[in-house]
């Protein structure tokens, strides 16, 4: 499994400037090995929908050390595809995920909450 600081060496060489220019993408991008230690934790982050969320994080582009912008979605792209051999998109990953009877249960209780207090007015402030 790569390591964040090798892709932005990646980055840098595709982009110029330095791997620091790149490392908080890529960093973010590879973050979810917080809470999953192989390479499941993917699922998380490293799809087209991911691409759209670190460009929503960390703006269009960033502008690396020789003055040039380089848009924040080609760095993601270049991460993901260097991982995977290509951009999935979370539908992908979703399809791999076996159902189980607690993911499709209905909250009752919640909803007993909601039918008891659903009669009751609510306070103007
Ligand atoms: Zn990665």
């Amino acid at each position: 499994m790569a390591h964040s600081y090798h892709h932005a060496i990646s980055s840098a060489r595709k982009w110029g400037g330095t791997p620091d220019d790149y490392q908080a993408v890529h960093d973010w991008l590879d973050g979810s090995k917080l809470i999953l230690a192989d390479f499941r934790h993917r699922a998380l982050r490293h799809h087209a929908e991911g691409c759209f969320a670190a460009e929503a994080l960390f703006g269009t582009t960033i502008v690396n050390s020789t003055g040039r912008a380089v848009p924040v979605r080609l760095i993601a792209e270049q991460h993901i595809v260097e991982d995977l051999g290509r951009i999935p998109s979370f539908a992908d990953w979703a399809r791999c995920i076996r159902p189980e009877p607690w993911m499709g249960r209905v909250g009752q209780r919640l909803d007993g909450i909601a039918a008891e207090h659903a009669h009751k007015e609510i306070p103007k402030a």
